[in-house]
């Protein structure tokens, strides 16, 4: 039914009883007697009506479905309407909640910073991300201008210039941001950042290592041209002059050879797709092999020795070969005639170790720790006359990540060097 006309009906049945009590009064006991009911009967009702008045506005003072008052006649429509409105809005209100905490984790769990910022740039809202890359601290921050937040001259600017057709390429606190703002409703504006550091290191990297190995094929490839075009001009040359060039230019293409190995080596041990073959090594063998190999570069100008006494490992039996090789070779190669080189194979509370140690011409502390980088030479000369290639260490770092290992180097100048290469107790192979 219409609840207007059940307020009607209600209304006019109770105005239809007392008029009709009134009336009984008036017959039986008098015309005032009548009246003074019909009165009294009226007052009683509007005093019950201002009472449910009452108890609404209480309720709506602090409306809480739980505490809705119960009512009467027109009321009990009134209060069940009411109740149904409040208990509708609750669930709205918990929905709301329930998205708005199911958004607030969405927005945490974004690789984007996202801030905020009201018409006039005041910080309203940021995630943890945003924090980070600008510094912020929302529950301190939140309610101050961005730009003073933010105290990088050339972000203040392309905040208060407002020309966001294009991004910003901002550097802060050690980090590369690429800096969005994207205005929206009622002229707030959302601010993006994404960090691009990882990314531009990586450039920066790949543009390194183009740069360094096309500098290095290049110096072979010159030699070789310089005594092709030397033997075009020259056809009736002296027979040892063209076969002194000819010695030379194999030398340089066994060089360049050398080059694209180690580069496809290095490509291969980090590409993810190559994984590890777990195989039982045979470390003695291994080891006697790579320091017979070594007394032949050596040709006897060296004192090698080997000291085993270790288990033996899992891993992948060539890249390990490798390594070691690279760093047995190294002592050989850097160290002056006469001198020893100690290849070492023992057992450590932290696992398998494995000390490759010199007494050549060492290595200064400021050159240490970049060592391991792709093309890094203490002394270039030297490196190309015992035909290195500059990424020997380079790949003994792959591999050893790969095996969950670790190098360390200890070296002192004219004194010798120390490389060490650790590895977990898990690489053991335990005796079955
Ligand atoms: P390279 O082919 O030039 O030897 P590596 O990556 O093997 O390249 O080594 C990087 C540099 O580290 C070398 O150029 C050399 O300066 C230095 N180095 C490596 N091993 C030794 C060593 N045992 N003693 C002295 N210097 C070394």
């Amino acid at each position: 039914m219409r609840p207007h006309l059940v307020f009607w009906i209600s209304a006019a049945v109770r105005m239809t009883i007392i008029l009709a009590m009134s009336a009984v009064a008036a017959y039986f006991f008098g015309v005032v007697t009548g009246l003074a009911l019909a009165l009294i009967s009226m007052i009683v009702l509007i005093v019950v009506q201002l009472q449910y008045l009452l108890n609404l506005s209480d309720w709506l003072d602090n409306p809480n479905s739980a505490r809705l008052p119960d009512g009467w006649g027109a009321w009990t429509e009134i209060f069940s309407r009411l109740y149904k409105l409040r208990r509708g809005d609750e669930k709205n209100q918990s929905e709301l909640a329930e998205w708005l905490a199911r958004f607030r984790q969405a927005m945490t769990l974004l690789p984007d910073g996202l801030v905020i910022m009201d018409d006039v740039m005041f910080l309203e809202w940021c995630n943890p991300i945003a924090e980070h890359h600008l510094g912020l601290d929302l529950s301190r921050d939140k309610g101050m201008r961005v730009t003073n937040l933010v105290r990088a001259p050339e972000f203040i600017d392309y905040i208060i210039l407002g020309r966001y057709d294009t991004p910003l390429t901002l550097s802060l606190r050690d980090r590369k941001l690429i800096v969005h703002v994207i205005p929206f409703e009622n002229r707030r504006q959302i601010l993006v950042t994404h960090d691009i550091t990882e990314s531009e290191r990586i450039d920066m990297m790949r543009r390194d290592f183009i740069a360094n190995a096309s500098h290095e094929l290049r110096t072979p490839l010159t030699v070789i041209n310089g005594f092709l075009e030397i033997a075009a001009m020259q056809p009736d040359m002296e027979v040892s002059i063209r076969s002194s060039h000819v010695k030379l230019m194999i030398e340089q293409g066994e060089r360049m050879q050398r080059l694209v190995e180690d580069m496809l080596t290095l490509s291969r041990l980090e590409s993810t797709e190559f994984k590890v073959r777990a195989e039982h090594i045979d470390m003695h063998l291994m080891l006697r092999h790579i320091c017979q190999e070594a007394q032949a570069l050596s040709a006897g100008k060296h004192q090698i020795s080997l000291d085993f006494d270790g288990p033996d490992i899992h891993g992948s039996s060539d890249e390990i070969r490798s390594a070691i090789s690279n760093l047995v070779t190294n002592a050989v190669r850097y160290t002056p005639e006469h001198g020893e080189i100690k290849v070492i194979w023992k057992n450590t509370p932290q696992g398998p170790k494995c000390v490759v140690q010199d007494n050549g011409i060492g290595i200064s502390q400021e050159h240490i720790s970049r060592l391991t980088e792709r093309f890094y030479r203490v002394d270039k000369s030297r490196s190309r006359e015992t035909q290195g290639t500059g990424l020997g260490l380079a790949i003994v770092k792959h591999v050893l990540i790969r095996h969950d290992a670790q190098l360390l180097i200890e070296s002192t100048v004219n004194v010798g060097s120390k490389f060490c290469v650790q590895f977990p107790q898990r690489a053991v192979v335990l005796p079955s």
